[in-house]
C-alpha cells in the first residue's frame, strides 16, 4: 500500500491514521472537525478539504466513523464516486451487520473490494498500534487486508464473510458493557466494605474476577494509568457509543430470539446515564451513576 485515505479522525481514527503515517504510508486524511484534521496533519498526514479529495489517489480507504448511517453516507456520496478502480475499502467503525453487508454488495458492484474490520483495544490500542481487528471479507482479500491493517494492530482475525466482523463486535461489546457494570459494582462494594481500591484491584486482578474492564480500563483513578478514569472520563469510548452498540446487540437478540437479560440490563443502565446528560463521558464513568455520586463528574 503506497497511498491511503483515512476518513474519521476522532478518538480512535486520529491515533490509527497517525500510526499509518508513522509506518511510511502516504495518508490523506479528512474529518468534519477541522481540529481533528489539524491533529492528523501534525502527525504526518496530508489534510484533505473533502472526503472526495481524500480518496482520489488512494489504494486503500479507511473509514472510522460513529455509526452505520455515517458509513453509508460517506461511502455512497464520496468514496464510490471518487475512489480509484479496484481500491480496497476497509470500514473500521462499529455498525450494524446489515450496513456492512449492503456496503460490501455495493462495493462489489462497482469493482471495489470491501471489508468490515471493527476494532477492539480502545484509544490506548489505537494510539499504541495494538488494536485487534475482527474482519468480515471475501477470503481472497484477506492477505491484502492484513497488510493494510498491520501498522495499526497486533491481531487481524477473519470472522467470516462481510458482516461477520460486525457480528463479532456486537457480541464482544455486549460482553464489555456487562463486564464494566460488574466491575463498577464490585469496586463500589469494595469501597463500602472499607477496602482500599488498590488492594482490591491487586487481588481481583489475580483472581476469577479478572477481566479487561478491570485490569485495562479500571473505572477508579490510580489503578490503570491509561484508563479514562484518570482524566475525569474524557475521551476514551463514549457512553453514547456504548449505548449504540448495546442497542445493536438488543436488536440482533430480538431478531434471532436470543435471551440476553444482562445485555438488556446494560442497555437500560447506559440509556439512563446518557439521558441524564453523560453521553459524552467515557462509558466507565457509569460508576458514578451506580455509586450515586454523579455530582463528582464535570
Ligand atoms: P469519535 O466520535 O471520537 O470520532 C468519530 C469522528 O468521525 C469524529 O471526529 C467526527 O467528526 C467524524 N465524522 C462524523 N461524520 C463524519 C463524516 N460524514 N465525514 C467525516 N468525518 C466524520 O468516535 P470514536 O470513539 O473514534 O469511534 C469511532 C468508531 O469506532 C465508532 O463506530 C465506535 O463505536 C468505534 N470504536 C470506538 C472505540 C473507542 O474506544 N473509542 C473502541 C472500539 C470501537
Amino acid at each position: 500500500m503506497s497511498a491511503a485515505a483515512f476518513i474519521g479522525l476522532g478518538n480512535m481514527g486520529g491515533g490509527m491514521a497517525a500510526n499509518l503515517a508513522k509506518a511510511g504510508v502516504a495518508v490523506t486524511a479528512f474529518d468534519l472537525s477541522a481540529d481533528a484534521v489539524a491533529r492528523a496533519k501534525s502527525a504526518g498526514c496530508t489534510a484533505a478539504a473533502s472526503p472526495a479529495e481524500a480518496v482520489a489517489g488512494a489504494d486503500v480507504v479507511f473509514t472510522m466513523l460513529p455509526a452505520g448511517a455515517h458509513v453509508r453516507q460517506v461511502l455512497s456520496e464520496a468514496v464510490f464516486p471518487n475512489a480509484k478502480a479496484g481500491a480496497l475499502l476497509i470500514d473500521c467503525s462499529t455498525t450494524d451487520v446489515e450496513t456492512a453487508r449492503d456496503m460490501a454488495t455495493a462495493a462489489r458492484e462497482r469493482d471495489f473490494r470491501f471489508a468490515d474490520a471493527p476494532v477492539s483495544g480502545g484509544t490506548a490500542g489505537a494510539d499504541g498500534g495494538t488494536l485487534t481487528f475482527m474482519v468480515g471479507c471475501d477470503a481472497a482479500d484477506l492477505a491484502a487486508i492484513e497488510q493494510a491493517l498491520a501498522p495499526m494492530g497486533r491481531a487481524v482475525i477473519r470472522a467470516g464473510d462481510p458482516g461477520a466482523g460486525q457480528a463479532v463486535k456486537i457480541c464482544n461489546n455486549m460482553l464489555l458493557g456487562v463486564s464494566m457494570l460488574g466491575v463498577c459494582e464490585a469496586l463500589n462494594l469494595a469501597e463500602a466494605l472499607g477496602l482500599d481500591a488498590q488492594r482490591f484491584f491487586d487481588i481481583a486482578a489475580k483472581s476469577s474476577g479478572q477481566c479487561w474492564s478491570l485490569t485495562s480500563y479500571a473505572p477508579v483513578p490510580g489503578l490503570v494509568p491509561a484508563a479514562p478514569s484518570n482524566r475525569d472520563f474524557a475521551g476514551g469510548f463514549s457512553t453514547a457509543m456504548m449505548l449504540k452498540d448495546l442497542k445493536l446487540a438488543q436488536a440482533a437478540a430480538a431478531a434471532s430470539r436470543t435471551a440476553t437479560p444482562m445485555g438488556a440490563q446494560a442497555e437500560a443502565t447506559y440509556a439512563l446515564f446518557e439521558r441524564l446528560g453523560y453521553g459524552g463521558k467515557d462509558f466507565s464513568a457509569v460508576i458514578k451513576l451506580l455509586s450515586g455520586s454523579l455530582g463528582e463528574l464535570n
